[in-house]
């Protein structure tokens, strides 16, 4: 027999009676637990003093929809394009695409789907597009590095993304910019492939969010500057922590440096949010710790706008958000962007939501 805990990523072979009692007793609290959340399926997501946010799901397939919708999505705040690009033997025509972005726009009935352009390069290769060998992948040639260069791929997809954007509500992010200039040519890029397809009279929308991934930390300290441009930021902290670190991501031996409470990530994340704020622009968080219990409080008194997680951390995220007022959560930010470490914020959080 073997248990498996799904929520400490825990497996017991051959447990005691003692550990299989215990451990039917968590399965059925956790059951009470869920079915206590599934309630709040078609509620807003609203802090105890009224303040709005939106909970959105990461998604990787059209497929991935029904789960997002099952699980009370508001949104979805990512959509990975590159498993496309990943589950294909050849690169994905325009038609497929587009038949691939539709579905996910139309099963999400008008909620909006923020589609990121294709990410590939670092750890998600393709086999048939061959990367050159680099001593840093992660520093290297990827994501609109890759589609700035390769334009014939990056076109294609903006034309696939520009015809679905007629059947519901997409936006478009771009992954890794790192400067101005990457964000003005491929938002240039799309304008010009936008403006051929009216030319050809093809209907698109003409309402469609063009905004970025911050993941890289240059990025974030001209985000003032990218505000002006972009209609949105979504903060992807696996990478900006990564990159912010200096520790690489998937490497356990500096794993302890991956620190999302961390003061410094906490300031590049509040300096983000206010510089789009600034500009009238919203900013949303689609990198793990968006859906993380001890960060939304922190995020939520840094006032992000779209917190975009697994769709099966929706719920729970969403009834956590019902107890948190914003004022306390403000104080709350206040002192943690104001601590040393990482393990003075965790606590700190646990003293304001106890
Ligand atoms: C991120 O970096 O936080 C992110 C959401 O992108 P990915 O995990 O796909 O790199
Ligand atoms: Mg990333």
């Amino acid at each position: 027999m073997v248990i498996i805990d799904g929520i400490e990523g825990d497996a017991l072979v051959n447990p005691s009676d003692e550990e299989l009692a215990s451990y039917k007793a968590k399965a059925e609290e956790f059951a009470a637990q869920k079915a206590e959340w599934k309630l709040l399926k078609d509620a807003k997501s609203v802090t105890a003093d009224g303040k709005e946010v939106i909970l959105g799901a990461n998604i990787g397939t059209p497929e991935d929809v029904e789960g997002a919708n099952d699980n009370g999505a508001e949104a979805v705040g990512l959509f990975r394009s590159e498993f496309l690009y990943m589950n294909s033997a050849e690169l994905p025509t325009e038609e497929e695409q587009f038949q691939a972005y539709k579905k996910a726009v139309e099963g999400m009935n008008g909620k909006q789907v923020v589609v990121r352009t294709m990410d590939i390069g670092g750890d998600k290769n393709l086999p048939y597009l061959p990367l050159p060998e680099e001593e840093n992948p992660f520093l290297g040639y990827r994501a609109i590095r890759i589609s700035l260069d390769r334009q014939d791929i990056f076109r294609t997809q903006l034309r696939a993304l520009l015809r679905a954007s007629n059947y519901g509500r997409l936006a478009i992010m771009f992954p890794m910019i790192a400067t101005v200039s990457e964000f003005k040519q491929a938002k240039a890029i799309f304008e010009e492939e936008k403006a051929k397809l009216v030319a050809e009279g093809v209907a698109v929308s003409d309402d469609i969010e063009v905004g970025m991934m911050m993941e890289i930390p240059a990025a974030a300290m001209i985000a003032d500057k990218l505000a002006k441009y972009a209609d949105f930021f979504s903060i992807g902290t696996n990478d900006l922590i990564g990159y912010s670190m200096a520790a690489d991501r998937g490497n356990e031996r500096v794993s302890y440096l991956y620190q999302p409470y961390n003061p410094s990530i906490l300031r590049i994340i509040k300096r983000v949010i206010d510089a789009s704020h600034a500009e009238g622009k919203w900013t949303g968080m689609c990198g793990e710790m968006a859906g993380d219990q001890t960060a939304v409080p922190l995020l939520a008194g840094m006032g992000l706008d779209e917190f975009s997680m697994s769709a099966t951390s929706i719920l729970k995220t969403r009834s956590l958000m019902k107890k948190l007022d914003t004022t306390k959560m403000k104080e709350l930010a206040d002192k943690a962007l104001d601590s040393e470490t990482s393990e003075e914020v965790e606590a700190l959080v646990a003293e304001y939501t106890k």
